[in-house]
């Protein structure tokens, strides 16, 4: 391969253009990315620098000098309009091109949205930098009722840095529970009830009508006034851009065990990977499809996507890519952590600490095995659990493990 082109200039994307230069790969890497930014983390967004702790200048993904020592050539403010796979061309928006011999797509995710949302200057998301320092702006003051739509991760995160800013706070949540996606119906609502102690009043159940430039408007007229709405109601995959590429798309790149793009004819794309949120591939270790959209996946998964190009370009078996999933949220003094996946259905045991105490250890059964493990305001026990969980171990001695803590 003479020319990597690497597709989202954001955490996956840096681990993958790191990787192919840490393994060794000489050609040229271009990287291309719709933000004028450099890469940059995106968890302090909704955190320290949303609070004004931290000044955008902290959370660049490297330090200037070594962006420069990467010898990657960077395509930065301009999105990538489409990919003609046969001709091994990334066509972007401003009307150049670019050829490639190895492509690596890491384009993530960006905000749904509700209807005419973009109408309301009131009305805020928050997936980008720019996002959270227009937010940061109106939430310093500490005197808004922000209307939070959405108790999932934004909303809850957003929730607890604007309350803790000095804003009252409404959550409004279409789920009988926070969280339900993430952690489940009965994890979700003891986090839910953890901030409701901590003053932000959340509301689940109600199904919201539409935006109103007094507020949001709930099904059966009632309105919630507000002059300052933060939407949070997930993220679909960025993959409008490969709409005629000839790759299967279905909520996301579908790609096989190794992170290697399939093509709607049903064979995979040979040089063509994806890494982070914007793809689903068979986890072996799970023996589930996922997508999952979480900082430690993506670093991963870029890192991984990049070796198996190299590896495949030298005539090398790729590896299967099946981690087990990590993620963590800080929300108040609380810190999430889990481990493994979830599902609504799974059985969920308290295995050591309590839920009253706010410091526990939560497990989550499929049948006869260990899924999942949440860990709150408990880090050592919930990393302990990770042995089981990358070892397929059943319940009973799953339970046997968590017996010991203290
Ligand atoms: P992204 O970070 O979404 O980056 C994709 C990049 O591609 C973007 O810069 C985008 O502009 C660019 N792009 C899109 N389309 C194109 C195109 N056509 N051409 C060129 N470029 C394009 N995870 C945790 O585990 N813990 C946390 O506490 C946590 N906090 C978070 C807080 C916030 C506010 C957000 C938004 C996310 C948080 N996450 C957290 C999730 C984590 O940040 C994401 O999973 C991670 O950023 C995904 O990385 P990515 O590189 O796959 O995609
Ligand atoms: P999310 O975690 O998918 O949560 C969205 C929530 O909004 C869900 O509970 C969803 O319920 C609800 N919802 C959907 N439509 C709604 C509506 N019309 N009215 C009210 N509620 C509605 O997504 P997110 O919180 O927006 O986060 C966006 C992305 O950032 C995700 O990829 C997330 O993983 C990532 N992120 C991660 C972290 C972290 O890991 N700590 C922190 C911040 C952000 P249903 O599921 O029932 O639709």
């Amino acid at each position: 391969m003479d020319r990597v082109v690497v597709v989202g200039a954001s955490l996956a994307g840096l681990r993958a253009a790191e990787t192919l230069r840490n393994e060794g790969f000489g050609g040229q890497v271009v990287v291309v990315g719709a933000e004028q930014h450099r890469p940059y983390d995106r968890p302090p967004l909704s955190k320290k620098v949303l609070a004004g702790e931290w000044e955008p200048e902290r959370i660049y993904l490297r330090q200037p000098d070594s962006f420069d020592e990467l010898d990657v050539e960077w395509r930065l403010g301009v999105a990538a309009a489409g990919l003609d796979l046969d001709g091994g061309i990334l066509h972007l928006a401003d009307g150049t091109d670019i050829l490639f011999d190895g492509c690596i797509i890491a384009t993530g995710a960006v905000c749904r949205q509700l209807a005419e949302q973009s109408r309301h200057a009131h009305v805020h998301e928050l997936r980008t930098l720019d996002d959270s320092m227009r937010l940061r702006a109106e939430l310093s003051g500490g005197d808004h009722h922000a209307v939070v739509i959405g108790a999932g991760f934004i909303g809850l995160e957003v929730a607890a840095t604007a309350k803790q800013l000095g804003n009252r706070v409404t959550v409004l949540e279409g789920a009988p529970a926070p969280l339900i996606r993430g952690l489940g119906p009965e994890m979700g609502a003891a986090i839910g009830a953890m901030h409701a102690e901590r003053g932000v009043d959340i509301r689940c159940g109600v199904q919201v009508e539409g935006l109103h430039e007094d507020g949001v408007l709930l099904a059966g007229g009632e309105l919630i006034e507000s002059d300052l709405v933060v939407v949070g109601i997930g993220v679909v995959p960025a993959t409008a851009w490969l709409d005629d590429s000839g790759l299967e798309i279905r909520d996301g790149i579908v790609c096989d065990a190794t992170l290697n793009a399939r093509s709607i004819d049903g064979g995979v794309r040979r040089g063509v990977y994806a890494a982070g949120d914007v793809l689903r591939w068979p986890n072996h270790l799970f023996d589930e499809e996922m997508r999952v959209e979480h900082w430690t996946n993506a670093a991963e998964q870029g890192a991984a996507a990049a070796r198996n190009l190299l590896a495949v370009s030298c005539g090398n078996e790729p590896e299967p890519y099946a981690p087990v999933p990590f993620f963590w949220s800080d929300q108040f003094d609380i810190r999430v952590q889990f481990l493994g996946c979830s599902s609504p259905e799974d059985d969920v045991h308290v295995a050591a600490g309590s839920v009253d105490d706010g410091k526990f250890l939560a497990l989550y059964r499929t049948g006869d095995k260990l899924h999942g493990a949440l860990g709150v305001n408990s880090p050592r026990w919930v990393m302990k659990m990770r042995g089981s969980l990358a070892a397929g171990a059943s319940w009973a001695d799953a339970i046997a493990v968590a017996e010991n803590f203290e």
